[in-house]
């Protein structure tokens, strides 16, 4: 029989807990038995430990991991993922705006072969400045990085043991684990939803926690950034190269005499065109030392044929 986790990083969520159990346990019934739920506190200021010890003493499958400090919601996640057993592990947030009643529709997704189901959000209830920027963040994301992250997708999925196993082995520190989970490849679906509001307490991603994510994301799935160098030095090269020629010529061929200033102008955006295309070769530098020192695999392998 199939087992199932489920991973949820809980910032001062006291509240929703008991809840989102109570929920997948329901959702769970008619599937199967055999899960676990596991909660990840990432030093939280209120009493979810309490909560937390209380409800894993009523019901063993409830286990939880309590960090010693507040760590961040990607990096709570990765400790439950690295603590997860299931055949199939489901991350969610907490505070049910990752509705627990579409568990079954990803499971079945799951159950017909995909070996990762995304649940991608159709309607979010948030304030009209964070639609507004997510919705222009995603397309600039997806636009610039290499690889193809999924829009309206955020870290509400169902992987299978085999993605997550390859998924271990990335240990890069900075961590985007939406995109580090489409850079793998694998059968991949979607299960589209309505995001409800928040049930409990207050959002613990303040603006300046979800820039920081928003700049991993491109940071660590895009060396576009670097390019801007390359283009800045193309422009002024070719600039000078224009205003130089133009006014050879028109010294040779009308006479005309220029003032040094204006000589010394045409110099002085060569020169920086030039600075820019060295700073783009030192980027191209950095850049590689950058992908190198992720120490990600070369290949993610799907099967094999009389190998072992
Ligand atoms: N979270 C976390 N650590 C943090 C901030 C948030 O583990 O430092 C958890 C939080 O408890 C929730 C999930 O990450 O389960 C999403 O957080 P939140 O609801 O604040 O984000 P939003 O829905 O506003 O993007
Ligand atoms: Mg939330």
């Amino acid at each position: 029989m199939e087992k199932y986790s489920f991973v949820i990083p809980s910032y001062n969520e006291a509240l929703n807990i008991p809840v989102i159990y109570e929920k997948i346990a329901k959702e769970m019934e008619p599937i199967s038995q055999s899960w676990e739920i596991i909660y990840v506190n990432d030093g939280s200021k209120d009493n979810s430990m309490e909560v937390l010890r209380e409800l894993a003493a009523k019901d063993e499958r409830v286990k939880w991991i309590d960090l010693s400090r507040n760590f961040g919601h990607q990096a709570a996640l990765t400790a439950g993922l690295d603590y997860a057993n299931g055949d199939a592990v489901i991350s969610m947030d907490c505070d049910l705006q990752d509705p627990p009643e579409i568990i079954g529709k990803m499971i079945e997704a799951w159950k017909n072969g995909f070996k990762i189901v995304y649940a991608r959000r159709k309607n979010r209830k948030d304030g009209f400045l964070k639609k507004t920027t997510a919705v222009w963040y995603y397309k600039i994301l997806y636009k610039f990085s290499d690889t193809k992250i999924p829009r309206n997708v955020a870290d509400f999925r169902l992987v299978d043991k085999v993605v997550l196993k390859e998924l271990r082995t990335m240990t890069e520190h900075s961590r985007y684990l939406r995109g580090m989970v489409s850079w793998l490849g694998f059968s991949h679906t979607f299960v589209d939803f309505d995001r409800p509001e928040r049930l409990h307490g207050q959002a613990g991603y303040t603006w300046g926690k979800s820039l920081k994510l928003a700049m991993d994301g491109i940071m660590n799935f895009s060396l576009a950034p670097m390019k801007l160098a390359f283009w800045l030095g193309v422009l002024f090269n070719i600039l000078g190269a224009l205003f130089l020629i133009y006014m050879t010529l028109d010294t040779l061929l009308n006479n005309v005499r220029y003032e040094l200033m204006k000589w010394l102008t045409v110099a002085i955006f060569m020169a920086v065109g030039l600075q820019y295309v060295l700073l783009w070769i030192m980027g191209e530098y950095i850049g590689r030392i950058y992908e190198e020192s992720k120490n990600r695999p070369v290949y993610i392998i799907r099967n094999k044929g009389n190998l072992e």
